[in-house]
């Protein structure tokens, strides 16, 4: 099978470049060793250029559907003085959704914008042309290479 892109990790950095390849027309295949949904070491803070990306990918209402809790404030501590800084009334926030919730919630938009996803498949290789990759080994959820 032939890929323009072939993306290794389905998390969120692979899962939206995935996303973001497949709407602009390229053929992608994005694989993961992992199962989804499943956790992996992390906080569950997205900063706010995080949440307008969401926004614009049109993913936002659903992350924040799942429930997941906004940041709401934050507090700058002067040392001698420590102040309250609420958000604005209906500005974006902060979020803190579980990798559990947006990973998957990434890799189905991926999936839903035309990726090929290959869970619990693994790289193990890379086949090259002189200075120039070609393609890849994996090895699938079955053994088969
Ligand atoms: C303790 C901790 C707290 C953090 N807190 C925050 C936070 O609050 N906010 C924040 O924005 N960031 C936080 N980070 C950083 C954040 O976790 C990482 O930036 C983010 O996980 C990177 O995402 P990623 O998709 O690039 O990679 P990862 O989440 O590391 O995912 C990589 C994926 O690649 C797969 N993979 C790797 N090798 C192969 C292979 N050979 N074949 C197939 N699959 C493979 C793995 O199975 C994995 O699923 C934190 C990090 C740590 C360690």
């Amino acid at each position: 099978m032939t890929y323009d892109v072939i993306v290794v990790g389905a998390r969120c950095a692979g899962g939206s470049t995935s996303l973001l390849m497949a709407r602009a027309g390229l053929r992608v295949l994005l694989i993961d060793r992992a199962d989804f949904p499943s956790d992996t070491v992390s906080g569950h803070m997205i900063k706010l250029a995080g949440v307008e990306r969401l926004q614009r990918w049109g993913l936002l209402d659903a992350v924040l559907a799942s429930g997941c809790p906004r940041i709401e404030g934050h507090i700058v501590d002067f040392g001698v003085q420590r102040l309250q800084v609420p958000s604005d009334p209906g500005a974006l926030t902060p979020l803190a959704p579980r990798r559990t919730v947006l990973d998957d919630l990434l890799l189905h938009a991926a999936a839903d914008a035309g990726t090929d996803v290959a869970l619990q498949t693994s790289l193990t290789g890379l086949l090259s042309d002189g200075d120039r990759v070609t393609g890849v080994r994996l090895r699938d959820r079955a053994g088969r290479r």
